[in-house]
C-alpha cells in the first residue's frame, strides 16, 4: 500500500466566530482556502467562559454540511423548524444544510472546558438545494476500538478496523476518525486513492507520512498527497489527531460567509432568500 506523504502543513489561526467565540481555524483561511470537498475546520478549546459564552446565535447555512464533534462541554442546538438537540462530549452532529437552515449553537455551561471541532463539507451541485437533514449521534453511538499498539480510534464516519462509522449516507463518502496514539505507537489507515485527505493534530506531536514522514505539531493541519493509506505515529509522546478524507467534487466553489454554492448568481440568490425570510422555506 502506497502511503500518502505530507504536501503541506499549515498552522491554525486564531479567529473570532459567531458572536465572539475564539476558534483556531486551519482550513478556510487565506493560506488554505479549501481541500475539496472540505471547506473549513475550526477547533474551539477554552476553559475561559469569555472565549465561548457568546456562542453562535441564529445564523443561516445553505449549500453544504456542518459537522460538530465535541470533546468536552455541551452545546444546545436549535433551528427555525423547531428541531433541537444537545451536543455532548464524544458526540457528533452531522447537519446537511441543503437549501437552508437557520440555527443557533449555544453553550449549555457558564464555566469549565469547552472543546470541539466544526468541519464544513461541501455538497455536490445536485444536492445543494436538498431538504435539510440531521444526524445527531450520541457519544455512546460513535463506534470505537483499540488498534495494535493501544491506538484508540473513534469512527465518526467511514470505516476503520472493521468498524462502520456512526454517520451514514453522505454524498462525498467521507472518513472522519479521532485517533489517539500512545507514545511510540503507529497507525495505518487505508484511504480510497481518489479521496483527498487531511489530518489535524490537536494534542501532542505526531509524525505523518511514509518514507518522507514529517513532524506535525499540535494545532497544525497536514494536507496529504496521493496514495492508498495514511500512516501516523507518535514518536515524541502521546498524540491525538483527526484524520479526515472525502471524495473531491471537482465543481466550482462560490462561497461567502455561511453560503457555499457553485456560482455568484446562486450566492446572490441565497442572500436574497435569506433577507426575504425564504431561505429555509
Ligand atoms: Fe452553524
Amino acid at each position: 500500500m502506497k502511503l500518502r506523504e505530507v504536501l503541506k502543513v499549515v498552522d491554525a489561526q486564531e479567529t473570532s466566530e459567531g458572536a465572539g467565540v475564539l476558534v483556531k481555524r486551519s482550513l478556510g483561511t487565506s493560506e488554505l482556502d479549501h481541500v475539496d470537498p472540505f471547506l473549513l475546520l475550526d477547533e474551539f478549546r477554552s476553559d475561559d467562559a469569555d472565549d465561548y459564552i457568546a456562542g453562535f446565535p441564529d445564523h443561516p447555512h445553505r449549500g453544504f454540511e456542518t459537522v460538530t464533534y465535541m470533546l468536552a462541554g455541551s452545546m444546545q442546538h436549535r433551528d427555525h423548524r423547531g428541531n433541537s438537540g444537545e451536543l455532548l462530549p464524544g458526540g457528533v452532529q452531522w447537519m446537511t444544510a441543503g437549501r437552508g437552515i437557520v440555527h443557533s449553537e449555544m453553550p449549555r455551561q457558564r464555566e469549565g472546558l469547552m472543546w470541539g471541532f466544526q468541519l464544513w463539507v461541501n455538497l455536490p451541485a445536485r444536492d445543494k438545494m436538498c431538504e435539510p437533514r440531521y444526524q445527531d449521534i450520541a457519544p455512546s453511538a460513535v463506534p470505537e476500538y483499540t488498534a495494535p499498539g493501544g491506538v484508540l480510534v473513534r469512527v465518526v464516519a467511514g470505516e476503520s478496523g472493521g468498524a462502520r462509522g456512526a454517520v451514514q449516507g453522505i454524498a462525498t463518502d467521507p472518513l472522519y476518525l479521532d485517533v489517539g496514539l500512545p507514545a511510540g505507537a503507529r497507525f495505518v489507515q487505508p484511504v480510497p486513492s481518489a479521496h483527498n485527505a487531511i489530518a489535524y493534530v490537536f494534542s501532542g506531536d505526531a509524525s505523518l507520512g511514509g518514507e518522507s514522514a514529517r513532524p506535525v505539531g499540535e494545532g497544525h493541519l497536514a494536507v496529504l498527497g496521493p496514495g492508498e493509506a495514511v500512516a501516523a505515529s507518535a514518536p515524541k509522546g502521546d498524540a491525538r489527531l483527526l484524520l479526515i478524507a472525502g471524495r473531491p467534487l471537482g465543481e466550482p466553489v462560490a462561497r461567502y460567509g455561511p453560503f457555499v454554492m457553485n456560482s455568484r448568481e446562486e450566492l446572490v440568490a441565497a442572500f436574497r432568500d435569506y433577507q426575504a425570510g425564504t431561505l429555509a422555506g
